[in-house]
């Protein structure tokens, strides 16, 4: 099968990518970024690197006439992005799925499209079933602006699914694992792993009493494979993620203990971090029922199990970076 992913040097888009190339299918990644998460893909034959954005129509109408399958995981994303430049996440976001849609819709495609727990919002009734409300702040906060650009991309898969698109529209929860980010930017397990190999104290915003549900890649991979292949999928819109719930706090001492470094843990205001463009949710709880029921899957690695990996992971990358800011 020829599966073609956009964003397919990303963090999920990469391990996305080496999960099809390893089942014997043909991959085609277009992505804009680093090419640093599909080095060791890049000699494989069957693995093809087209460097360029979604925001090209054009190559992506091309793109899609000679895949099967296509996953559209190429988005802006990192709370950092939220804040700083609210324009490049609605632009991309919104424009660049339109482009997708539109090109599978032509050429009668299969589309998985990667939405985002975020579209919930802060919504206090969890867990949140795929029907749930979608609750946020005001426009005036620039943090909703992801949440929204992935909601309003969604309502387009709808609309598409309407016409006959084939679509199926994965909501993940707090994916995390080897590769994620660079250390110290983007979400907080790197935030915190960049402190800890450093033996820093852990930044835990607030009072580090919200929650989030931690999701392992590889679990979050073979749900993303499901996605694609079992036909109940199609139409449908799934969580995916763990439904094991952790605060930031017990996130940070975790990694602390697994570490067995010297770091502690150190609470800082949100506003210091993020100015006042900025509200945090409080808690974030995925109803797995429906991934189960569709795709068979439910996640498997416990919180110790994939930390540890993703730590050990880091470490050698940083080792093998010699100290420089290469991970
Ligand atoms: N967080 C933290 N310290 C940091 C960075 C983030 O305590 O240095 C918190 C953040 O306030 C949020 C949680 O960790 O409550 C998860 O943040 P992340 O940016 O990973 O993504 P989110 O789940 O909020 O989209």
């Amino acid at each position: 099968m020829k599966v073609l992913i956009t964003g397919g040097a990303g963090f999920v888009g990469s391990h996305l990518a080496e999960a099809f190339v390893a089942r014997g299918d043909e991959v085609t990644a277009l992505d804009t970024g680093s090419q640093a998460k599909v080095r060791h893909l890049l000699g494989h034959p069957r693995f093809h690197l087209v460097v360029d954005s979604v925001m090209n129509a054009e190559i992506l109408d091309g793109l899609a006439a000679k895949a099967d399958l296509i996953y559209h995981l190429a988005g802006v994303v990192g709370v950092e992005h939220y804040v700083a430049d609210p324009y490049h996440v609605l632009n991309v976001n919104v424009n660049g799925t339109q482009h997708v849609l539109r090109a599978a819709y032509k050429h009668g495609r299969r589309l998985v499209f990667s939405s985002t727990s975020e579209v919930y919002g802060r919504n206090p009734d969890v867990p949140w079933g795929e029907d749930a409300d979608r609750v946020l702040g005001s426009t005036s906060i620039d943090r909703w602006c992801y949440s929204t650009s992935k909601a309003a991309s969604e309502h387009f898969c709808l609309a598409y699914r309407r016409l006959g698109l084939p679509v199926t529209i994965l909501r993940y929860f707090n994916v995390y694992g080897p590769r994620l980010d660079q250390l110290d930017v983007g979400r907080v397990i790197t935030i915190f792993l960049g402190q800890l190999l450093r033996g820093e104290p852990l930044t835990v915003i607030g009072d580090g009493t919200q929650t989030r549900c931690f999701t392992y890649i590889d679990d979050a991979i073979r749900a993303t494979i499901a996605a694609g292949l079992v036909r109940e999928a199609e139409g449908q819109v799934l969580n995916i993620g763990t439904d094991q719930e952790t605060s930031i706090r017990r996130l940070a001492e975790l990694m602390i203990e697994l570490g067995g470094g010297r770091s502690t843990v150190r609470l800082v205001p949100q506003e210091r971090v993020y100015g006042d463009s900025y509200e945090d949710v409080p808690r974030r709880i995925p109803d797995v029922t429906r991934m189960h029921r569709t795709l068979g899957v439910l996640a498997r690695t416990p919180l110790e199990e994939g930390l540890a990996r993703t730590i050990a992971w880091f470490r050698g990358a940083k080792a093998a970076a010699g100290q420089s800011d290469g991970v």
